[in-house]
């Protein structure tokens, strides 16, 4: 009894643990195919200058569209992908992806805007991420001013010395470098001096609450000012509101993104905003609309 009673004990526990395990292994599985089956996809979310309100540049987000679950976001997918190594492959397709749908845009006409692809710290451990990007330049005749790469607070300080040197090739190359989510990850400008930086992203934690909570308006800026004493360029994520807006413009912020202007949205609608008056001067539009 108490053998047979340990064993039914044992599958419950065994079922129950394993319920999200094996959901994930499953999702490790799914995703290791979405791939060669063209269900990853890139979304384009457009910057803006924050004086002028023209579209400057656009971010690649990936989006995994499931066959049987739908849209799947990467704040699920990326620690999926980055724990069982696919990031990696994943990462290597989005580079070329974005080379290829700035190629095709130029080829219709559209006015060029760089695209930034946001990059995984494992790709730095385990790709030649600077050869890839070299060889992709060259495959597709791109200028590479028009390409750029996002690399996460957390990550570039985790960066060894093979790391620090493929920025350096890529920087070498005309790719711009964006430091993503800046002010979570603890780390000191003096400290990011050492790399071959253009930009910094001011994470959304600190956009959010800029209109009521004093010190997130006293820490965004100073991250403003002492960035432009580097000479980097200086966006804010997540701006959703005109008096976010205008906090940021007053205070010298270079480029906002954030659903005020657009969400990530697909290809072909990003498109439609790049030839609508709002990404060609958002402000007109606006002046237009009020
Ligand atoms: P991220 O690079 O910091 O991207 C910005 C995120 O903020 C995106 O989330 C975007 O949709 C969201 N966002 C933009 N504006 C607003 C706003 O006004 N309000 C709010 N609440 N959110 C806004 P998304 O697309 O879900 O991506 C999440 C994260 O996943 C990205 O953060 C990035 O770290 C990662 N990720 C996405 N695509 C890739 C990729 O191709 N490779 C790698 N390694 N990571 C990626
Ligand atoms: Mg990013
Ligand atoms: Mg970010
Ligand atoms: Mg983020």
């Amino acid at each position: 009894h108490a053998k047979q009673q340990g064993k039914n004990n044992y599958q419950y526990y065994a079922a129950s643990m394993n319920a999200a395990a094996l959901e994930r292994l499953n999702l490790e599985n799914q995703l290791r195919r979405a791939l060669s089956r063209g269900e990853l996809q890139l979304y384009y979310q457009p910057l803006v200058d924050a004086a002028t309100l023209n579209t400057v540049s656009a971010e690649a987000l990936m989006r995994w569209r499931h066959p049987e679950l739908g849209m799947i976001s990467p704040a699920q997918f990326i620690p999926i992908a980055e724990e069982s190594g696919l990031i990696v492959a994943m990462g290597a397709w989005a580079v070329k992806e974005a080379c290829r749908q700035l190629r095709h845009w130029q080829h219709l006409g559209l006015r060029p805007v760089p695209v930034a692809v946001n990059l995984s710290s494992l790709q730095f451990r385990h790709q030649k991420i600077d050869e890839l990007v070299a060889t992709t330049l060259q495959e597709t005749g791109l200028d590479p001013s028009l390409l750029q790469v996002e690399l996460t607070e957390s990550a570039i300080m985790q960066a060894e010395e093979p790391s620090v040197q493929m920025l350096v090739n890529l920087k070498e190359l005309g790719v711009g470098i964006a430091i993503d989510d800046f002010g979570t990850g603890y780390s000191s400008l003096s400290y990011l001096r050492r790399f071959p930086i253009d930009t910094l992203k001011i994470d959304r934690s600190f956009i959010k609450d800029i209109l009521q909570d004093a010190d997130d308006a006293t820490i965004t800026r100073a991250i403003i000012s002492m960035a432009h004493s580097l000479e980097l360029t200086v966006t804010a994520e997540g701006v959703e509101t005109e008096g976010q807006l205008e906090f940021l413009r007053d205070n010298g912020c270079d480029k906002i993104q954030g659903y005020l202007v657009s969400a990530p949205v697909p290809a072909a609608e990003f498109v439609r905003f790049m030839q609508s008056p709002r990404g060609e001067n958002h402000s007109a539009a606006r002046e237009a609309s009020f």
